[in-house]
């Protein structure tokens, strides 16, 4: 029997290697896990030679140890051996592209290029000189078109000659000062490796990868040894080793390029380019970036079309809250399960708890959808990647990488995966401060908070809305500065290149499922955590201790034996509001909880117990905020005394009476202290966990738990305090202290950075 090859296909996600993949194996596939992860792992057997089995690895743009899938897919590489790589290159991204091949080349597999995209190279007019390309990198080169099956059985066969007898020798070499440490390295680590191996292995031990240097157990005095050669070529070339290396491979890349793609009629601009001309001009990008998401929120949360705006997404949320949510859905439901003679508790549990939380929360989808219908679409048709360009250029002005803004986006969704994503930056200060700042960005259960105050009490006011998104990003970038001025986070940002890729139609399918994606893992979440929850903070306002009697507060201050007139006053005093406020839920163990906690949200303006519970409990899920308004405000109208109108936004119309009292009538600024304040503090359980592990380490978690709790509290105060004074009433000690904390900012915000001082001295 023949002897069975093995052939690996790597690229770049987005190079087509699925579509590859599918073509070169028909039917013969097999899905699984990579051992231990969660990564997918397919294998199928090639049409042309069922002897061949080609695996899939995960797309990747490096072979760094920095993501699950970069680790994956070079263990597989040198562990296993494959007899030859298949490397799919996406034609019309080669510089990108090809950092990959420069690494692929150096394993010591041989390596065929399988040359994709080339309709688009075509059609663009544009031209590869291949054979040069093939010359240059050492390997055989297909063109290819996966999408057409153009080329692709031919990219097979070529892999297989290549498995059964061809050789890649890296044709590139580094600058003197690496390639004698590279020499060096090799002689007293990787001699007893196998021969072919050996370069990779140098480099890897050159760029300290400590995955690698664990691997070989490399003895401390040769690591020392080592690092001296490390540090002479870094000394040398004023770079960290892991830079050098990086910058060269470009470096080369581009070189080699330049001879190699041919532009059809140079200087001539395509749709693309004309469009980017203006969308990321230094002056226009910013001012067209806040265009564009003011009409995201004016369509999604703004004014709603039926009073005079242009939001869809209000107008439905506002006609579910009509039909399903608040006061509607509490008293039908009330009305109803009275009827069916269902004993009191259980009716407050379901209506006042569980249909009065998940159903504020609910109200919000529609919003929720259009939004994210929008950011899909952006993103689709490849904005989002002119503005991640865009601030990588307004973030490396302050040392910053660009790198941190493609978590942004993804949080714009939800933070996990935001912090997640920061796994791609690979400089460990630079990933730290993103995964500590990430959540700053208003995800999707911190929108109810946003649409809630924007609606109550800015009569939905865009700006509102809007404006909550560019503090998420505001609070990014000034925390970055401030926080790369410390020594814990300073040093230069990261490489970070990035192609444009043409603006392109939507996908309709892409858009949809991105979108349903998001809105259901919302509504998922409104059934499962925040009914749970809606049980709790139901039970803790319900019942409670009135005049030393425990049980439901609402029976006991039936009792008039009980709430006698002393007792009131002291209910009175201790939540310092007027006699003829006090309510039975005063007297609920939530208020008895929430109102010692209060003091803390004073100078913000919002020193009562009611938006003091609704923070915390948005440490369980941001969304509960909303829920517990929904609760804490469901109440019975018990003597008629308020009118009934028709819409279901009564509740929300009590909650902006509350804030105007508690604030002693700045009720929209305290609100909006509020929304800040909420936006920026720690993030939900979850995300907060999802930080743990990308920080691994419990310091570094605490570390960024108090400083995004503290940072949102300086925010907010300056902004009550300062807001306040400005319409006219002063609080003297609290001003001096708003505006001392605002200078203290901006002193860190301009002082000059510490490298500043080094390179001087240099
Ligand atoms: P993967 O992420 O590397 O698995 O890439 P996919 O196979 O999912 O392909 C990414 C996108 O590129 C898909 O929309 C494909 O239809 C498209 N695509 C793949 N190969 C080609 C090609 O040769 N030409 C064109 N025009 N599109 C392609
Ligand atoms: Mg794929």
């Amino acid at each position: 029997m023949e002897k069975q090859l093995r052939i690996a296909l790597a690229g770049n996600p987005n190079s087509g290697k699925t579509t590859l993949f599918n073509k070169l194996t028909g039917s013969n596939q097999f899905v699984g896990n990579w051992p231990g992860v969660t990564v997918e792992k397919k294998e199928g057997r090639l049409i042309v030679d069922k002897n061949v089995i080609l695996t899939d690895l995960p797309g990747i743009y490096s072979l760094s140890p920095y993501t699950l899938e970069e680790v994956v897919a070079r263990n597989y590489l040198i562990e296993e051996k494959p007899d030859a790589i298949l490397n799919i290159v996406d034609a019309t991204n080669l510089e990108r592209n090809l950092y990959l091949t420069t690494q692929l080349t150096e394993l010591g597999i041989p390596v065929v290029i399988a040359l994709n995209m080339m309709d688009l190279v075509r059609k663009a007019g544009d031209s590869i000189n291949v054979k040069e390309l093939s010359r240059q990198l050492g390997c055989r080169i297909v063109e290819i078109s996966a999408l057409k099956g153009d080329g692709v059985q031919d990219a097979a066969r070529a892999a297989i000659e290549a498995a059964k007898n061809g050789k890649t020798i890296p044709q590139h070499s580094f600058s003197g000062p690496v390639e004698h440490a590279l020499a060096h390295i090799e002689e007293v680590t990787v001699h007893n490796l196998p021969e072919e191996q050996q370069r990779w292995y140098a480099i890897k031990i050159f760029e300290r990868d400590e995955k690698v240097l664990k691997q070989l157990n490399v003895p401390e005095d040769v690591r020392a040894h080592i690092e001296q050669d490390i540090q002479a070529a870094e000394k040398e070339l004023d770079d960290d080793a892991e830079s050098i290396i990086t910058n060269e491979r470009y470096v080369y890349i581009s070189q080699m390029l330049k001879g190699i793609y041919k532009k059809k009629g140079k200087g001539e601009l395509s749709i693309s380019d004309k469009i980017d001309r203006i969308v990321t001009n230094r002056v226009l990008a910013l001012p067209i970036f806040v265009v564009v998401m003011f009409l995201v929120y004016a369509l999604s949360m703004g004014k709603s079309i039926a009073d005079g705006g242009i939001s869809i997404g209000t107008f439905l949320t506002d006609w579910t809250n009509d039909v399903i949510g608040g006061a509607v859905l509490t008293d039908g439901s009330r009305a109803l399960l009275e009827s069916w003679g269902v004993a009191p508790w259980l009716v407050g549990l379901i209506s006042d708890g569980i249909l009065a939380g998940v159903g504020a929360v609910l109200g919000f989808v529609p919003q929720m959808l259009v939004l994210f219908l929008m950011l899909c679409l952006l993103e689709d048709c490849g904005y989002m990647a002119r503005i991640a360009f865009i601030m990588d250029r307004i973030f490396r002005r302050f040392g910053l990488s660009g790198k941190s803004f493609i978590p942004m986006l993804v949080g714009t969704g939800c933070g996990i995966p935001g912090v997640m994503a920061s796994r791609t930056i690979e400089n460990e200060r630079d990933r730290r401060m993103t995964i500590m700042t990430t959540t700053f960005m208003p995800c999707g259960a911190k929108m109810p908070i946003v649409g809630l105050i924007a609606g109550a009490l800015f009569g939905g006011s865009t700006w509102v809305a809007t404006s909550a998104y560019f503090i998420g990003i505001a609070a990014i970038v000034i925390s970055g500065i401030m926080l790369k001025k410390t020594k814990m986070f300073a040093g230069d940002p990261a490489p970070f290149v990035m192609e444009l890729p043409p603006y392109h139609v939507p996908a309709w399918g892409n858009v949809l499922r991105g979108t349903w994606e998001r809105g259901w893992s919302f509504i998922k979440r409104a059934g499962t955590v925040i009914v749970v929850s809606s049980i709790v903070i139901w039970f803790l306002t319900s019942f409670g201790s009135v005049n030393g009697k425990f049980g439901m507060v609402d029976e006991l201050y039936e009792d008039k034996s009980l709430v006698t007139d002393e007792y009131v006053t002291t209910v009175a005093d201790r939540m310092h509001i007027p006699e003829d406020e006090v309510e039975p839920m005063d007297d609920s163990l939530l208020a008895r909880i929430a109102q010692p906690v209060s003091i803390v949200f004073k100078p913000l303006g919002f020193g009562d117990w009611k938006p003091t519970a609704a923070t915390v409990t948005g440490l369980v899920a941001k969304e509960e905020v909303v829920a517990n308004f929904g609760i804490m405000y469901a109440y019975d109208d018990k003597d008629g005394e308020e009118e009934l109108e028709e819409n279901g936004n009564q509740i929300w119309n009590r909650v902006a009476e509350d804030f105007n009292t508690i604030s002693g009538g700045h009720g929209r600024l305290a609100a909006y202290a509020f929304m800040i304040f909420n936006l920026l503090c720690a993030p939900c359980f979850a995300a907060i966990g999802a930080i743990k592990r990308e920080m691994n380490s419990a310091k570094w978690t605490w570390f960024a738990i108090g400083y995004q709790c503290c940072f949102a509290w300086v925010i907010a105060f300056i902004v009550w305090q300062l807001g306040r004074a400005f319409a006219g009433a002063v609080n003297a000690v609290g001003l001096v202290f708003a505006l001392a904390a605002l200078a203290l900012l901006l002193w860190q915000l301009f002082k000059p950075y510490k490298e500043a001082q080094r390179l001087t001295v240099q």
